[in-house]
């Protein structure tokens, strides 16, 4: 089931730093949080990353969001990492949403970029209407390339919805 050659590392051990490179460089909390997700025992101490380091710096520009909360669905993190491997069934890129307050994640696994959209959105809306979790900021790490995700599920759900319910 999990496409990125980690599948028989499941319940295994695994280096922190060799499971945040094959995530495709997530942050250290994320790394921990998908490991445990996957059953991985996670050993060792994260190290710096040049390669998270160089997408940091290239993140200063983004506008800075909402900074903590406690409330549930306030802000979603979302990741998608691509994978060097690609999983049986084809997918190749990992999703992966983290509840800012509650760490509350969820992840899928998809075969194309674009497909994030057309999942991402239904997931929203369940979160919504099956748990009550009304996502109001939604930040997507790798932002540059994101923005026009974060802006469509916007307009398409959340904001819309929010303002029905709210206004
Ligand atoms: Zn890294």
């Amino acid at each position: 089931m999990y496409g990125n050659g980690l599948a028989n590392k499941i319940g295994g051990k695994i280096d922190i730093n060799e499971l945040h490179e094959k995530l495709g460089h997530p942050e250290e909390e994320v790394t921990k949080l998908t490991g445990n997700y996957m059953n991985l025992k996670i050993k060792g101490k994260m190290e710096n990353c040049e390669n998270c380091a160089i997408g940091k710096m290239r993140q200063k520009n983004v506008p800075k969001g909402p900074k903590e909360t406690t409330k549930p669905g306030y802000l979603m993190y979302i990741y998608l990492t691509s994978s060097k491997y690609t999983s049986p069934g084809g997918s190749k890129y990992w999703f992966l949403a983290v509840d800012e307050a509650t760490h509350m994640k969820f992840s899928m696994f998809l075969k194309q970029k674009s497909e994030m959209k057309e999942k991402s959105v239904p997931f929203l809306k369940e979160l919504q209407h099956t748990y009550g979790v009304k996502v109001v900021h939604i930040r997507c790490d790798n932002a540059g390339e994101n923005w026009a995700l974060e802006d469509e599920l916007f307009s398409n759900t959340l904001h819309r919805e929010h303002q029905n319910k709210t206004e």
